[in-house]
């Protein structure tokens, strides 16, 4: 019988699930989706970056001129807010028309459920 290793996220903790060990069992640290997401960020703040690239979209940090209807949960994103707008990358003219739109502090969960989800 082969052994198990559990797959822990080294940034929040996060149990990721479990793989075969080939022998060795206990916790190998990994970084779960939400956490790179996060990581981008820091590194694009740190960069002066306002342009995030993850699991094929490009997100772009705006400044809100106008209430927008935002994707990632029912508040809207309101005049002055931070917000990312999020076209799939090589995605065309529908996308940079009608780009998703994600708070800023929801992006995390917002484009790691949308990796997950393609
Ligand atoms: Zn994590
Ligand atoms: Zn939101």
């Amino acid at each position: 019988m082969g052994t198990v290793l559990k797959i822990r996220c080294e940034w929040c903790g996060k149990s990721m699930g479990e793989k075969d060990g080939k022998g060795a069992t206990g916790t190998t640290g990994s970084i779960c989706p939400v956490c790179r997401v996060k990581k981008l960020m820091k590194h694009a703040a740190a960069t002066g970056d306002n342009r995030i690239r993850f699991g094929g979209y490009i997100a772009d940090l705006h400044s809100a001129h106008k209430t927008h209807r935002a994707n990632c949960c029912d508040k809207d994103i309101l005049p002055c807010d931070k917000y990312y707008s999020l076209v799939i990358g090589g995605g065309g003219v529908a996308w940079l028309k009608h780009p998703y739109r994600s708070h800023k502090d929801c992006l995390p969960v917002f484009m790691a459920g949308l990796e997950t989800t393609k």
